[in-house]
């Protein structure tokens, strides 16, 4: 990294913590400061040694004197502005938080969850879980930068509901925020994931998207984009303008999305419509868009859709219906988190 670009990363990870609370931070160019932060490498003189590349990023000493309060990085990562290595940015601020007197969080969405997730720092804003827990030690500030954070999303929460879903390669994938959640037939357990780290270059905040089975691929909508993955790889030239799918100018995103893999025919909503779109001849179809609620039953506007056993489902906040094709009728309305063995 260039010495600006690390200047810049650790500057702003002081913000994270100053723009939350009642404290500020000052950079000295000599003497001992109460946050002292370096590179160092293998044993360091701390019984603390590094592992080389990988393994253990940094460390941080709880607050007190000397040592106390310090940030240790491992100078054989490869430390990045972005996410062609490590972030820089991110593992400081995660320390940064260590040095402040905060231990880990469970919370997986949290800064001080033990794990690195990667986030682009332009992105970035303190989750609420680590914004409760420098305040309970340091108090609020009183023009604080950032009064609140997000919140991690909650598996079995009646109210939780989707951004989209798909599926891929048999699992069942539940898109919201930056998390998705992965449900796979055979394994009961239900994993929540940072979208980031099955698919680093997608953006968070998902709008649509469906599982193409005949070409193995896997379609997101975010605004006027979409993206095309073959597997974790985003097919080179995407994303592309939906313009291309022949969506008229007057469409700005896609609400949701599923492909019908018996008929190869692709359902996109857009808020009160659906346009039909044919994989095969890769073009809209005639005659659309339709009315969803004069062919989906009285569904209105939806969030999410899927095709899963035969049966369609549409996602409208915390409820879905779960809608036959073949009757053309609402067979049943569930909550939308009913997949996850609550
Ligand atoms: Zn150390
Ligand atoms: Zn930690």
């Amino acid at each position: 990294m260039r010495p600006a670009d690390v200047d810049e990363a650790i500057k702003q990870a002081f913000e994270v913590w100053s723009n939350v609370s009642p404290m500020t931070f000052r950079r000295i160019e000599d003497g001992e400061a109460d946050i002292m932060l370096s590179f160092q490498y293998r044993a360091h003189g701390d019984n603390s040694p590094f592992d080389g590349p990988n393994g253990i990023l940094a460390h941080a000493f709880q607050p007190g004197l000397r040592i106390g309060g310090d940030v240790h990085f491992d100078e054989e990562e490869t430390w990045a502005k972005y996410n062609t290595g490590y972030s820089l940015f991110i593992v400081a601020a995660h320390e940064l938080g260590h040095s402040l007197g905060l231990s880990h969080s469970s919370d997986p969405g949290a800064l001080m969850y033990p794990t690195y997730a990667y986030t682009d720092p332009k992105k970035f804003h303190l989750p609420q879980d680590d914004i409760n827990g420098i305040q309970s030690i340091y108090g609020q500030a009183l023009k604080p930068v950032q009064p609140t954070g997000p919140s991690t999303p909650v598996t079995c929460d009646p109210n939780l509901s989707f951004d989209a879903v798909a599926t891929l390669r048999g699992e069942m994938m539940f898109f919201k925020g930056r998390y998705f959640w992965r449900k796979h037939s055979q394994i009961p357990e239900i994993q929540m994931n940072f979208i980031t780290l099955f698919w680093p270059t997608l953006p968070s905040g998902i709008q649509a998207a469906y599982e193409n089975v005949e070409k193995d691929q896997v379609v997101f909508f975010k605004e006027n984009k979409y993206w095309v993955l073959n597997g974790f790889d985003v097919v080179r030239g995407y994303p592309k303008r939906i313009y291309q799918l022949g969506f008229p100018k007057t469409v700005k995103r896609i609400n949701a999305a599923f492909s019908d893999k018996n008929t190869g025919k692709t359902y996109f909503f857009v808020a009160n419509k659906y346009w039909r779109y044919d994989e095969n001849r890769q073009s809209m179809d005639e005659g659309y868009p339709r009315n969803i609620i004069s062919d989906f039953g009285k569904t209105g506007k939806v969030d999410a859709a899927v095709q899963h056993n035969g049966y369609i489902y549409l996602f409208q906040g915390p409820k879905q219906f779960q809608f036959d094709p073949k009757t053309k009728k609402v067979v049943s309305v569930l909550r939308s988190n009913s997949w996850f063995n609550c």
